[in-house]
């Protein structure tokens, strides 16, 4: 057996039902996913069990997502710039409702205003955060962390009845007090390595769990996106008094729903 049959066989072993929906698993689901690293050198692990059809209906959420997190207007280099070149092409192809939205400037400006966070690709595109379809694409890929960090830090899929509040911020929308604040609840911190290869400057995690029914996270994307997630098991916790605009709650199931999936 080759080695990437056996990892994958390991996964699904661990993970016979799809941790977004509960169905049976198929699939390897890589959370987050290699566009949202350089070069798609992603270490290993955060590696679960997944439905194809939930692998397929939401790869354009973890595609918004790595987008929004890689543009910079300071690329590290060449390939940086070229590969969100290729995710921007990606996202032509792949949700022209998203396109359609991001704007030529004709000046060299670039808007970082709040309300309507703006974020600069090279000098020529401007991608406003606050419209509702990457609001959509955003909270789903929230969702998909936030049930993953479950299923990594419990050892299990979330179970029926379970559900994620999550909220997104961008650099520019980050209120740092509250962030600080939230930081000290989570004692736990995390990110991806694999030998020499440390992906910390381009996703961490600061959480706290039980183990067992429960498990909260801030997640840094590229120090640009960040990610609330609380997943849980038990509804007493899926309660969570309304704290930030794009602040939403999604069931288990619910993300592909989200994205406009209606079957
Ligand atoms: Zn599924």
């Amino acid at each position: 057996m080759g080695s990437a049959k056996k990892l994958r066989d390991l996964v699904l072993a661990k993970y016979p039902r799809c941790i977004y929906c509960n169905g049976l698993s198929n699939t390897i689901e890589h959370m987050p996913p290699r566009s949202m690293f350089r070069g798609k050198q992603r270490p290993k692990g955060l590696e679960f069990g997944c439905c194809e059809t939930c692998n397929m209906r939401t790869r354009n959420a973890d595609l918004a997502a790595s987008f929004v997190s890689r543009v910079t207007i300071t690329p590290s280099g060449t390939n940086e710039f070229n590969e969100v070149k290729g995710l921007y092409a990606l996202i032509k192809g792949r949700i022209p409702e998203l396109y359609s939205q991001f704007s030529r400037s004709q000046t060299k400006i670039i808007k970082a205003a709040i309300p309507g966070p703006y974020v600069g690709f090279t000098e020529l595109v401007e991608i406003n955060l606050g419209t509702p379809v990457i609001s959509r694409h955003l909270t789903a890929f929230a969702a998909k962390l936030g049930m993953a960090l479950y299923a990594e830090h419990t050892g299990e899929a979330l179970p029926e009845g379970g559900a994620v509040t999550s909220y997104w911020m961008s650099t520019y929308g980050v209120n740092r007090e509250r962030i600080i604040e939230t930081l000290e609840m989570l004692p736990m911190y995390e990110t991806l390595k694999q030998g020499k290869n440390v992906a910390n400057d381009q996703f961490q995690y600061r959480f706290n769990t039980d183990e067992k029914t429960i498990v909260a996270a801030l997640s840094d994307f590229h120090n640009s996106l960040y990610i609330l997630t609380i997943a849980s098991a038990v509804p007493e916790y899926h309660n969570v008094p309304k704290g930030h605009p794009t602040q939403a709650k999604t069931p288990l199931g619910g993300i592909a729903h989200s994205l406009g999936h209606t079957a």
